[in-house]
């Protein structure tokens, strides 16, 4: 009998499930909010093959569609711990320890914080545009980030802010040139280069932005900044040797396998170097097919 585990419910996660499912497996996922992940929080995405624009809660409730239809069991529980033992891996929520021939952990990644907000997070620092943006409509805000998620973040915000101040820590985007070029075509939109965040002016809500540039200090009046620097990878409920990268990250080979036989890896969780819906697509197929035929060759008696 084919049976799996997998271990969040993004993108990958789903991917996962779709294909462990097609291929008669049975399919418990264990995650810890909604179904969707990321791609349930992003507005527009308009680089998913076939799409030219398409909202992110709709590819989540569809792709959600598509595997509960085919049978897909899903516990609504945050995975504390995940460990081997015999007839596979033990997947522990707290309250109960479930055992699975083969796991496909599919946990993304977390934001990384700037280090000095935590007193103002809800209270002016926020780590997602589509989530809060509209508390900041028609006021000036702050994006801190570089990369693909701090434009597309700072897009958002242009649409909806009056001013938005990027603050870019190097001398240049490391976003996909298209996004960028979008992002600094808006009349609304300051890239401020060689700048770093270095503190909060506030009164319990957040007045404005210390920044550090080139060789100054200074401040910024805006009522809210976007963290968007970076993220790590969710591994620390893994308590199996061997599986992480010093930097947490879970390696896979061609199958999406670990170097642990039955436990497989998809999504922003692994060390693959794009990020993207489409390559946690990709993962999960492989992830969810393998372990699916995996599982079926373990011996659970
Ligand atoms: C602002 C923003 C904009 C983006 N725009 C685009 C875009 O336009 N195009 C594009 O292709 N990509 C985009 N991306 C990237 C894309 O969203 C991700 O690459 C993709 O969603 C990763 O999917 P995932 O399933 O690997 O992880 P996630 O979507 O992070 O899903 C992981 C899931 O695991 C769950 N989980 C974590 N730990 C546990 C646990 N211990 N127990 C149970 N559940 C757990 C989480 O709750 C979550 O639901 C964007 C990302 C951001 C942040």
């Amino acid at each position: 009998m084919k049976e799996i585990a997998i271990i969040g419910g993004g993108v990958a996660g789903m991917t996962a499930a779709v294909y462990a499912l097609r291929a008669n497996a049975k399919v418990t996922m264990f995650e810890q909010y909604g179904l969707g992940g990321l791609v349930a929080t992003i507005d527009k995405i308009e680089n998913f093959p076939s799409y030219q624009s398409v909202e992110g809660w709709k590819l989540a409730q569809d792709l959600a569609k598509q595997a509960k239809d085919l049978g897909l069991n899903v516990l609504r529980k945050k995975v504390v711990s995940l460990t081997r033992c015999e007839g596979g891996f033990a997947v522990d929520t707290g309250a109960e320890k479930y055992i699975f021939p083969a796991v496909v952990v599919a946990t993304g990644t977390s934001h990384n914080k700037l280090g000095f907000e935590n007193d103002y997070v809800g209270r002016g620092v926020s780590y997602c545009a589509t989530c809060d943006g509209n508390f900041y409509k028609n006021r000036p805000v702050l994006v801190a980030g570089d990369g693909g998620v701090a434009v597309s973040e700072a897009l958002y915000l242009a649409d909806v802010c009056s001013h938005v101040y990027v603050a870019v820590s190097g001398g240049a985007f490391t976003a996909e040139a298209k996004a960028v070029s979008d992002l600094l075509s808006r009349d609304n939109v300051s890239a401020l280069y060689n700048t770093r965040v270095t503190g909060i002016v506030g009164d319990g809500e957040v007045r404005g932005a210390q920044i550090y540039c080139g060789k100054a200090l200074g401040t910024l009046d805006v009522d809210g900044i976007f963290v968007a620097t970076g993220s790590k990878p969710v591994t620390d409920f893994i308590e199996i040797d061997g599986v992480l990268q010093k930097n947490g990250y879970l390696t896979v080979d061609a199958r999406c396998q670990t170097s642990v036989k039955g436990l497989f890896a998809a999504g922003d969780v692994t060390d693959g170097t794009l990020k993207q819906i489409v390559t946690a697509c990709s993962d999960g197929a492989k992830a969810g097919s393998f372990a699916a035929a995996y599982s079926a060759t373990v011996d659970r008696n």
